[in-house]
């Protein structure tokens, strides 16, 4: 332990009686303890040490404490912590132009914000002030944060109690697994979502809608991976009605696909990519919006009535330089890509055939979800107990997995090498063959 006295019973004492938590019944909470964690792992007081696949919230893209991104943050912090949004700034420059420079050609500037939320905020206030239109589509598969907008813009139930926000209507995204629309391969499922979303711009009036909001993969919903063709065909309707295209890469971009994008996989562009996480791999906490050259060349005149105190903040924008320098110098989306689709997907595939409670596997690069069911004919989801008891038993052997509803998702940092692949696997698949021998 780093201080005498400080062991796991303190800090959880701690916890419980000062500590309000996020998305949950305060009182059944029992908070996992971690007191330190370098690279793919993290640890307790006690010296028992976790494989984090789950990189948190999918954030660590880069592990964590990469020594290049800590001492960058220490030597900002010696020479300016803070700094005003309406002043220039080194760091905040150089974060931006890195930022553009990994964008597609035609993006031109980054508005930086907090968290992801908030850039989701800022994107669909860019779009309705550069429309004139003020309704937003989203995916119901979808979460997209939990200020005002970007909650009541979000697909999943997390939205119903929080709906302040008005003007956010909804539509069924594809999902071949459990499809809305009857479809029974993937070029129908893309043939009738994209139908589905035309008849919803329709009905709500094409004039009105400012933004389709997408997330390019939905990532809690489910590592619900579009149709090669349903992207391209979101875009031509964007276009066709006049509608501005905010793709949500919180979770999927800088280098979580194998990519530094997603959309990259799907040979079309937005003309807003809302971005955090993986930027600086939640180091310090950072988001933003990239904003394209027409929507950018729009605000040269008219005033954009937005800002946060921290916009670009020193320190949040120091690590986003250091991270992504050191994400290039090192390879890190090239090891993502490389680890992600090659043992890691062959071993949940392997997985996928053996055990009959896997009723789908999605994923690419390290971005990976096992959908659990307890019937696979019928797809009866995995009740979210047993869900839980896997999760604790994958936990017990040492692997931190990020679960949602019936779901395991894989979801290791970037850097993840091969003998840690193989050893999340070999976990994954003891806790499998122990649980389906006992069911
Ligand atoms: N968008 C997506 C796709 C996310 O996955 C998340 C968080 O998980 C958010 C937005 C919200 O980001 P934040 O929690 O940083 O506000």
């Amino acid at each position: 332990p780093p201080e005498s006295g400080v062991d796991n019973t303190y800090v959880h004492t701690l916890d419980r009686q000062y500590v309000f938590h996020s998305w949950a019944q305060q009182g059944s909470l029992d908070p996992m303890v971690i007191a330190g964690a370098e690279g793919c792992r993290v640890w307790d007081y006690l010296g028992r040490s976790y494989l984090d696949f789950s990189s948190q919230l999918v954030n660590t893209n880069i592990g964590h404490q990469h020594p290049k991104v800590v001492s960058a943050i220490q030597a900002q912090a010696a020479s300016l912590c803070t700094i005003a949004p309406a002043h220039a700034n080194l760091a905040r420059g150089e974060a931006a132009k890195r930022i553009v420079t990994k964008a597609p050609a035609g993006f031109s500037k980054v508005f930086f914000t907090n968290a992801g939320a908030d850039a989701n905020e800022n994107a669909i206030r860019m779009a309705r002030l550069y429309t004139g239109r003020s309704k937003i589509l989203s995916g119901y598969r979808s979460y997209h944060g939990n200020t005002g907008s970007a909650i009541a813009a979000t697909g999943d139930w997390r939205r119903v109690p929080n709906e302040y926000a008005s003007g956010h209507v909804h539509f069924f995204n594809p999902y071949l697994y459990r499809s809305e629309f009857w479809a029974r391969n993937e070029e129908e499922e893309c043939e009738r979502a994209l139908q589905h979303l035309r008849r919803v711009i329709e009905c709500e009036g094409a004039n009105a809608v400012a933004a389709i909001l997408l997330e390019t993969i939905p990532g809690t919903a489910g590592v619900l991976l579009p149709p090669k063709e349903y992207l391209q065909g979101v875009r031509k309707l964007a276009d066709e009605f006049g509608i501005v295209l905010i793709l949500d890469e919180v979770m999927a971009g800088f280098g979580r696909t194998g990519r530094w994008f997603a959309f990259e996989h799907y040979d079309m562009a937005p003309d807003l990519i809302v971005f955090a996480k993986g930027v600086n791999s939640g180091y310090v906490p950072a988001g933003g919006v990239i904003i394209s050259e027409p929507i950018s060349r729009y605000f040269d005149d008219h005033f954009f009535v937005g800002g946060l105190t921290y916009s670009g903040h020193p320190l949040a924008m120091a690590a986003i330089v250091a991270t992504l320098d050191a994400m290039e110098a090192e390879g890190v989306v090239e090891n993502a890509d490389a680890m992600g689709n090659g043992p890691l997907a062959a071993g949940l595939q392997q997985l996928t055939e053996r055990y009959a409670i896997i009723g789908d596997w999605r994923g690419v690069g390290v971005f990976h979800a096992l959908e659990l069911v307890s019937d696979p004919v019928y797809k009866t989801p995995l009740p979210g107990a047993e869900v839980l008891k896997l999760k604790q038993q994958l936990m017990e052997n040492g692997l931190l997995v990020f679960t949602v509803e019936n779901r395991i998702h894989v979801v290791p940092p970037c850097i993840v090498t091969a003998a840690e692949v193989e050893e999340g696997l070999a976990i994954l698949d003891r806790v499998l063959k122990n649980y389906t021998a006992s069911r």
